[in-house]
């Protein structure tokens, strides 16, 4: 057998130090909430693979979809001969995406082509070029994409120069005193003295921060985005690639504040772990490009369309979506005892669904981050068989992703883990 520092040694020698890893655990098996490496060792994951898994690892439903198109064929290329399965998942996503306008949808692979095409499709509807972000956003590792992204380290060091004619804004953050009138302000200075709102193609905005620290837009911030969008003619897109497919306890966050995205991406959840992702929007502006112009070899590919066929009947069968409510409430009530008990060290504590948050601080103080106390609660957990994952500007903040398929006890298991993991710290 080959141990799993053994492989880790090898990684390092045969893979680039940009693609690190979280820890030294090479994987073997995975089912539902479970995961048991190389050396038999099982954990509990509380990550999902980076919010990837929500019908849980190995779905049997899941599975079972993508053997079966496996078996069929496993590539043709829409661009090229389509099948039916991407066109019935088209359909399906234009339904349960936000609001009412007819919608369409194109098919790419990772989350960030989702983000590129977003833009693309924003530039080719509206013939400007400029786009607002947010500070802390997060939108992915390609060229444009890490521009948009505000989140400096690691993401954006060393690679530039970024695309020009992007502009960032602050986000609201209750918890960090930023407040709605706070960003609006900001957004219309930068109106005043950087770009003319006339000239801003789209303002790209994640409905709760991932990578950013799990802060969650308030419904009016995002009302008055979509105010500010139909103002000035400026394509609004949601960037639901961590929030979608029922993680929030809404098919789609945005649904929280009522509001219809001109552009929504989605990708993740999607297909319970096969790369796919799709950009679903009002079907008059998804039709600005011309034909060819966007999608890509592997875009919509048939095992991943068939297993996000399978994703979305798993997930209206087992009511996932309001599991993830219940999921949420479980966790929040652990970690506000925990809070009590370590005051000093748990700043906040927070949710939607099933995308939960704790803040690590020193002394109580949202001003002092504990990246040491992130740092340590990760390793200390996953020596114990606990996969967590951390996030946030200053890396201090624990992120809560479980598979929306997971039992109770396994929570309550998982939970334990993280007390004796305070005590010990
Ligand atoms: N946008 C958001 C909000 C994300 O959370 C992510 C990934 O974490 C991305 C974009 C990029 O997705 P991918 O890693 O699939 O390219």
């Amino acid at each position: 057998m080959t141990t799993n520092s053994e492989w880790q040694a090898r990684k390092e020698k045969a893979m680039a130090r940009g693609q690190g890893n979280l820890a030294p655990v090479y994987i073997e098996r995975a089912e539902n909430a479970e995961l048991w490496d190389v050396e038999g060792n099982r954990y509990i994951d509380f990550g999902s693979g980076i919010a990837v898994t929500n019908t849980g690892h190995s779905n049997p439903k899941v599975k079972a979809a993508a053997i079966e198109q496996i078996e069929k064929f496993s590539h043709t290329c829409v661009m090229v001969t389509p099948y039916d399965s991407a066109v019935q998942l088209a359909e399906q996503l234009n339904e349960l995406a936000p609001g009412n306008t007819p919608k369409k949808t194109i098919f790419v692979t990772t989350g960030a082509e989702a983000v590129e095409n977003c833009v693309k499709i924003a530039r080719a509807h509206t013939g400007r070029r400029g786009l607002i972000a947010f500070n802390g956003g997060f939108h992915g590792r390609t060229n444009m994409t890490m521009a948009l992204t505000g989140k400096v380290a690691p993401y954006k060091s060393k690679f530039g120069p970024f695309p020009a004619e992007i502009y960032h804004a602050p986000f609201p953050n209750e918890y960090h005193g930023i407040s709605v009138e706070d960003s609006l302000k900001a957004l219309e200075l930068l109106f005043k003295v950087e770009i003319e709102a006339s000239d801003v193609a789209a303002i790209i905005v994640e409905p709760i921060q991932g990578e950013g620290g799990f802060y969650v837009a308030p419904p009016e911030f995002m009302q008055a985005i979509r105010a500010l969008c139909d103002k000035h003619g400026i394509v609004m897109i949601a960037d639901e690639i961590q929030t979608g497919f029922g993680r929030t306890g809404k098919f789609f966050c945005s649904e929280y504040s009522d509001v219809e995205p001109d552009l929504m991406t989605t990708a993740k959840g999607i297909a319970g772990g096969f790369p796919l992702a799709a950009v679903v929007g009002k079907a008059e502006i998804m039709d600005a490009p011309l034909p060819g112009g966007l999608g890509g070899t592997y875009g919509g590919s048939p095992v991943g369309c068939a297993a996000a066929l399978a994703v979305i009947e798993v997930m209206k069968e087992e009511n996932l979506v309001q599991r993830a409510n219940q999921i949420g409430d479980q966790f929040i009530e652990n970690m506000k005892n925990l809070q009590q008990q370590y005051p000093d060290r748990i700043g906040d504590v927070r949710n939607r669904g099933a995308m939960i948050a704790i803040e690590l601080v020193q002394n109580g103080n949202a001003d002092e981050p504990d990246a040491d106390l992130c740092k340590a609660l990760v390793g200390a957990a996953m020596e114990r068989g606990l996969v967590l994952l951390s996030c946030g500007l200053y890396g201090n903040v624990i992120r809560f992703l479980p598979p929306l398929t997971i039992s109770d006890e396994i929570i309550e298991e998982g939970l334990g883990i993280i007390a004796e993991c305070f005590e010990e710290l």
